[in-house]
């Protein structure tokens, strides 16, 4: 093959900041607060028992970061691991109930992420929206709290508010969040949802019809029900698809059995993400290669989906146009 998926101008729309800690950022944040490490650092990442245990153990990292310092710090880190992948813009998702010394102090969080991702900007490094993400078991009134604040706050950081969490766990959830996703739209918000990867086609249905999605995170499981396949082509909603996450958490068996080609066929506009690169040992232009490979994707195969990540991105109109000239690059 001999592509370079590094030098293939892109976006990424799927990322949680809570998934970008390598062991070497926890080892020294840990020693900087002077916490003991739950296990040896060479098996810091291996986290027994199940999903309940791997989301204590999120907690517990992003418990480490307690200063504007080491805030900024891991902005500035996330859009070096950007830069290194190729990627010329990303959205990244950032989930305050993570973050113990921030979760009531969100306009400081935003303020010192702001901080890490404006000085990595002028460092020549690609540029970074936040998305602020609600988790699926807050309540109605928590989630409109947050809309309120966001719009109250205007801060041109923020670019969207997002949803995830585990919604197998929570079940429907849908009509709950609705109002705070309508005022989040009235305030010029983009709205992205985590949605069928732990819930089903019924939970894609719900990010659309209730939530009012501009982007789905994950939306694999609509794969299930045609009518909402012509649904996401007809009106070109875009899926921000992560396919090593799908596979390494069990919801298909091998990458070739992923459905993200069968939606690319059927003219959902799908692009490729990392989720939680560190925890999961991921980089961006391994993932290209890895689906390029696996669905025997042609050059021009290729550029089309970066093209639909940085269409799909919620980046400034100027980014976009610059980003898709450099893919007709490529
Ligand atoms: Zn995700």
């Amino acid at each position: 093959m001999g592509r370079d998926f590094v030098t293939l101008p892109k976006a990424e729309v799927h990322i949680h900041l809570e998934g970008c800690f390598e062991v070497d950022d926890i080892v020294r944040l840990a020693s900087e607060n002077g916490v003991a490490l739950p296990r040896p650092r060479d098996q810091l990442l291996k986290v027994a028992g199940g999903l309940t245990e791997f989301l204590q153990f999120l907690d517990w990292i992003c418990g480490l970061v307690r200063t504007r310092n080491q805030l900024a710090a891991a902005a500035y880190a996330f859009s070096n691991r950007m830069a290194k992948s190729g990627v010329g813009y990303a959205d990244v998702i950032v989930n305050p109930t993570h973050w113990g010394q921030w979760r009531r102090n969100i306009p400081e969080m935003i303020a010192a992420l702001d901080q890490g991702f404006a000085e990595a900007e002028s460092d020549g490094l690609p540029a970074v929206g936040l998305c602020i993400s609600l988790l699926r078991t807050q309540t109605a009134d928590e989630s409109v709290e947050l809309v309120s604040l966001l719009s109250a706050l205007r801060h041109p950081r923020v670019v969207a508010l997002s949803i995830d969490g585990n919604e197998t766990a929570a079940g429907r959830t849908g009509p709950r969040f609705a109002e705070a996703f309508r005022r989040a739209g009235a305030a010029g918000l983009k709205r992205t949802v985590h949605a069928g990867e732990s819930s089903d086609a019924s939970g894609v249905w719900d990010a659309i019809q209730l939530l009012g999605a501009d982007r789905i995170d994950h939306g694999i499981r609509a794969i299930e029900d045609p009518k909402l396949v012509d649904e996401l082509a007809k009106r070109q909603i875009p899926l921000g698809i992560c396919p090593s996450s799908n596979v390494t958490l069990g919801l298909y068996p091998t990458l070739p059995d992923h459905p993200i080609e069968k939606l690319r066929r059927a003219g959902v506009p799908v692009s490729i993400n990392t989720d939680d690169p560190a925890l999961l040992g991921l980089r961006l232009e391994n993932e290209y290669a890895r689906c390029a490979e696996a669905f025997a994707w042609s050059d021009d195969e290729i550029r089309g989906l970066a093209r639909t990540s940085i269409t799909a991105s919620f980046a400034a109109a100027e980014t976009k146009r610059r980003l898709e000239m450099a893919v007709a690059a490529w």
